[in-house]
C-alpha cells in the first residue's frame, strides 16, 4: 500500500528459535533421515537462478506445494499454498503433474500420496522435515491402548478421531476402526459426527484440539476428558476414568502452537490496548480461551483480510505466516503473540538448496526423496479421509 509503512516488529531470537526436532534416523517416523543429496551451498548466489531455470526446464510436469509455515524463499516458488489438506488436494486435481514437490512436512506428503494418483510421484525434498506432533502418536502405542480398551469392555462404544498433522499409519488405523480424519477447521462437524456413532471419542493425536473443540465448541465439561499418556500403563488411567470419559485424549501436542502461555496474552494485551487476540486452536486451552478469536490457519489469514485499517492483531500461529501477513497489510498492527521467535523447525529444514537440490535432481532423471505409502495403509487412510469429506 502506497506511503503506508508495516509496523512489523521481529520477535526477539531465542536458543530455542528452532526446536532440536525432527533429528533421528527412523525412516518409518516422521523424524525421517538425513537428507541424502549433495546440497548446493546456501551462500551460493546462484539459487534462485538455479531454481527458476530447474522449474522451467519441468514446466508443467512439476507442481511445487508451498505450506503457510513455509518460508519465504521456498515459498515463492509454490505454484500453491495452503494448509496441507488444500495442498494434498491441489495435488490431485492436478493429475498431469508427474511429480509433487511438496515443501511441508512428512505425514502431509503422505497425504499427497494417499490422495494422488499412482502415476504421480510426491518428493519431500527434505526427509528429515517431519512433525513433531505426529511423532507423538506411534502406531504401536495406539493399538496398544485400543487393546486396552477391548479389555475394559468399551472399544465398541469408541469412535477414533485423528487429526490430519498424523502419519498414515495413524490415519489407516482410523479408518480401519470405523472413525474419521478431522482439520482445524473441521474438527467440530467430526466430533457431532463421531458422537452419533459412539459414546466416546479417541481423538489423536492433538490433546489441545480435541479438547478446545469438545468445551468451547461442544459445550463438554473439562471433566469430561481424560488424558491418555501413552508412556504410563493403562495411559495414567484407571478404569473407572476411562469408561466414565466422554473424551479420550492422546498425549499430544504441537511444539510450535504449545508455546504460546497465557502471560503471553497478558502481556500483549497491557502493552497494546484494544488489541484483538487471534490464535489457532493447537494452542494450549487456557490460551485460547483467554484469546478474541480461534480458528484454523485459512481462519487467520481471512480474519486479517476482512480486518478493518488501523486495527491491532496479536497472532498466535506460527512465524513465517505472521510476518508475511504483516507485511502484506502494513494498513494494520500485526505483531506476533510471543516476545521470542518460533518457527516450526521442521517445516523450515526445507530451504532453498533442498528445493534446488530436489528440483535439480528431477531435470537429471532421478526421482529423490519420495514419499509412499503402501497400498494397505493408503486403502484404509482414504477411508477415514473419505468419511472427512461425507461430513454433514
Ligand atoms: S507447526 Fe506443529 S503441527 Fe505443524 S508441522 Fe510444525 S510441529 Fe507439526
Amino acid at each position: 500500500m502506497d506511503g503506508v509503512t508495516s509496523t512489523w516488529t521481529e520477535p526477539a531470537n531465542t536458543p530455542l528459535a528452532l526446536l532440536l526436532l525432527g533429528q533421528g534416523t527412523d525412516p518409518a517416523s516422521e523424524r525421517g533421515v538425513d537428507c541424502p543429496g549433495d546440497l548446493p551451498a546456501p551462500s551460493d548466489p546462484d539459487l534462485v537462478a538455479r531454481a527458476t531455470a530447474a522449474k522451467a526446464a519441468l514446466g508443467d510436469r512439476v507442481f511445487v506445494l508451498g505450506h503457510h509455515y513455509q518460508r519465504d524463499e521456498v515459498i515463492q516458488f509454490a505454484d500453491v499454498t495452503g494448509d496441507s489438506f488444500k495442498l494434498a488436494r491441489e495435488a490431485a486435481a492436478k493429475p498431469d503433474a508427474e511429480f509433487i514437490v511438496f515443501c511441508g512436512v512428512h505425514f502431509m506428503a503422505e497425504s499427497a500420496d494417499i490422495l494422488t494418483s499412482a502415476a504421480q510421484q510426491v518428493i519431500l525434498p527434505d526427509l528429515a522435515a517431519g512433525c513433531s506432533m505426529a511423532d507423538m502418536a506411534v502406531l504401536g502405542q495406539v493399538e496398544t491402548a485400543w487393546e486396552q480398551f477391548t479389555d475394559l469392555g468399551i472399544a465398541g462404544d469408541v469412535v477414533p478421531v485423528t487429526y490430519m498433522n498424523s502419519s498414515a499409519d495413524i490415519k489407516g488405523f482410523v479408518g480401519r476402526n470405523g472413525g474419521v480424519v478431522c482439520t482445524s477447521s473441521n474438527a467440530e462437524r467430526a466430533l457431532r459426527w463421531a458422537y452419533e456413532q459412539g459414546q466416546k471419542v479417541f481423538f489423536l493425536p492433538d490433546q489441545h484440539l480435541g479438547r478446545n473443540t469438545a468445551v468451547l465448541e461442544m459445550g463438554f465439561d473439562l471433566d469430561d476428558c481424560v488424558l491418555y499418556d501413552p508412556h504410563k500403563p493403562q495411559g495414567g488411567l484407571t478404569a473407572e476414568q476411562l469408561r466414565d470419559a466422554k473424551m479420550i485424549l492422546w498425549r499430544g501436542h504441537c511444539s510450535v502452537h504449545g508455546r504460546f502461555t497465557i502471560d503471553s496474552v497478558r502481556e500483549v494485551r497491557e502493552r497494546v490496548p484494544g488489541v484483538n487476540v487471534l490464535v489457532h486452536p493447537e494452542c494450549r486451552h487456557e490460551v485460547v480461551r483467554a484469546a478474541d478469536y480461534v480458528g484454523s490457519t485459512e481462519y487467520i489469514i481471512k480474519a486479517l483480510d476482512a480486518a478493518p485499517a488501523g486495527s491491532a492483531w496479536a497472532v498466535g500461529t506460527e512465524l513465517n505466516l505472521v510476518r508475511r501477513l504483516a507485511l502484506a497489510h502494513p494498513d494494520k498492527q500485526i505483531m506476533f503473540l510471543d516476545r521470542t521467535v518460533c518457527y516450526c523447525s521442521t517445516m523450515n529444514r526445507i530451504d532453498l538448496p533442498h528445493l534446488v537440490w530436489a528440483l535439480e535432481e528431477l531435470v537429471a532423471g532421478r526421482v529423490p526423496n519420495q514419499i509412499t505409502v503402501d497400498e494397505d495403509t493408503a486403502k484404509y487412510a482414504r477411508v477415514a479421509l473419505d468419511q472427512m469429506l461425507a461430513l454433514p
